[in-house]
């Protein structure tokens, strides 16, 4: 059975068309093993995290842990009304399944949205759902602290961080707009301190209005349809500057995301969001990210590491907090497997969009692997057809790393490899690959500063924290040997003679 098939039915037989948060998690609600919920009171202060790991968490989580179902808490200590919901991407099924696609085409869908984007457009007040409240800042009774259950994902966080939050920023000349997710830790009433790796683009946008001494303009939105959580993970080259990610999204639904005018600063919000942070970041202005705690870290990231505190980071002061009755505040684990398939979708859709235009027909598919999460390895399955495609290969592996600059790993397999299975995978690497003659060093290149290894430290070829040796582990079959390299072939039966239910 056809598998798009499969994840139109699931939306088709519960009849819920997810277009926000609340909608995709009724829809979860209605299949099998998609979503849990607990009434047990919570501490956002290590404990949601503490807790969700053993159910879901995945990816690069420490062990033991597991790929799991999506999870709301009901009733969080100290925020009566307001629920947190974590771990709705977690598994690249749900994904699909929320996406209304194949698992193993999600990539090949992201591809297509972006080359056939929907620009956002804005609505009226009377549909902005995320300004159903209002708080405003200059209330003296104003406190982001004890308005949203940010969480501290471990006990030795600098401080709440909010980690699934929807930053919109836009080009102080040009008004070209960005959507990117950001590191965002609590540091006061009314303060935010934001973590930007270099070359984001809402940080140009920053730096430029930094440098005219002016603020700049910035929405949070917060628990969001899901197809915009995965667009706004893309990056340049395939969504260079000036390149509003919100127009994949509107691609993968068919329908634009609809904006609110925010009602304290000149931006637009998700208006369908659970909840708005509104504010500015300020020229001239950095607090040091653990000012509060003093734990010299930052909070877990995406390698399974928890990231050291930054000494100065831009600081955004909050003009106001809307959000929709009894909010549903959405987190998320940084080393989880739905930062995998967040970061890592994008990932596959860059690398299939540069790679095809290069050369068509050759790479049938790519799997940015949880190992890396979704960022350091990606699997290319590619097909040599003639003579003159060997050495091609390689040649995709460095637009790979072209199309995404903070891919460290490419290991290249045959067609009849499944990307998807690991350890069909290292199979290739056991019996198609020599390590003298199919490894490529690309010493020396600039990677994700994240990755702990990157450091002159580790390997004298490292000059500077954050570059990296790049290598292709080359598991294909030389072209001329390939009739020496077929699978023990099986023969075709029809297995539900024997066992009616197998599926
Ligand atoms: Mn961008």
């Amino acid at each position: 059975m056809n598998r798009v098939t499969e994840g139109n039915l699931d939306a088709v037989a519960s009849g819920i068309a997810v277009t926000d948060l609340r909608s995709a998690l009724q829809f979860l609600a209605s299949l099998p093993g998609e979503l849990v919920s607990t009434d047990v009171e919570i501490d956002a202060n290590a404990e949601i995290s503490g807790v969700y790991r053993h159910v879901g968490a995945g990816g690069t989580c420490m062990r033991p842990t597991r790929k799991g179902p999506a999870m709301l808490f009901n009733n969080v200590k100290g925020y009566p009304g307001v629920r947190v919901a974590i771990g709705l991407l977690l598994t690249r099924q749900r994904v699909g399944r929320l996406l209304g696609c194949a698992p193993e085409r999600l990539g090949f869908l992201l591809k297509d949205s972006v080359q056939h984007p929907v620009p956002p457009v804005t609505v009226g007040a009377d549909r902005a759902q995320c300004q159903e409240v209002v708080h405003l800042a200059s209330d003296p009774a104003f406190d982001l602290r004890t308005l949203l259950p940010a969480p501290t994902n471990t006990p030795d966080d600098a401080g709440p961080y909010v980690t699934m939050g929807m930053c919109y920023a836009s080009d102080p000349d040009t008004g070209e707009s960005d959507i990117t997710i950001h590191r965002l830790c609590v540091q006061s009433r009314d303060e935010l301190t934001m973590w930007l790796t270099p070359g984001r683009h809402i940080d140009a946008f920053r730096q430029k209005a930094e440098a005219a001494g002016k603020p700049l303009p910035i929405s949070i939105s917060i628990g969001v349809d899901p197809a915009i959580e995965m667009a706004a993970c893309f990056e340049p080259p395939t969504t260079p500057l000036g390149f509003d990610e919100l127009s994949v999204a509107g691609a993968i639904r068919g329908r634009p995301v609809e904006m609110a005018r925010c009602l304290t600063i000149d931006e637009r919000a998700i208006a369908h969001a659970e909840v708005v942070i509104e504010g500015e970041l300020l020229p001239d202005v950095r607090l040091r990210e653990d000012q509060n705690t003093h734990t010299g870290k930052a909070m877990p990231e995406f390698p399974g590491y928890t990231g050291e505190a930054k000494a100065e980071l831009p600081v955004i002061k909050v003009k106001a907090v809307t959000h929709r009755r009894n909010p549903i505040l959405q987190t998320t684990i940084g080393p989880s497997e739905e930062h995998v398939n967040m970061a890592g979708i994008p990932t596959e859709a860059s690398i299939l969009d540069m790679v095809g235009r290069a050369m068509p027909g050759r790479l049938q598919n790519v799997y940015a692997h949880s190992s890396g999460g979704g960022k350091f390895l990606a699997i290319l399955q590619f097909r040599k057809a003639s003579p003159v495609d060997e050495g091609r290969q390689r040649q995709a592996a460095l637009l790979a790393f072209s199309s995404f600059p903070e891919l460290k790993h490419v290991i290249l397999v045959d067609e009849d490899v499944d990307i998807f299975d690991t350890d069909d995978v290292l199979w290739a690497m056991q019996t198609r690959y020599q390590g003298d003659v199919s490894t490529v060093f690309i010493p020396g290149v600039r990677c994700h500063p994240l990755d702990p290894s990157q450091t002159p430290a580790f390997s004298p070829s490292i000059l500077q924290e954050g570059m990296s040796c790049k290598t292709i582990f080359d598991c294909t079959v030389p072209f001329h040997l390939k009739t020496q390299f077929r699978r023990s072939q099986f023969l075709e039966v029809d297995v539900k003679r024997f066992l009616p239910d197998f599926a």
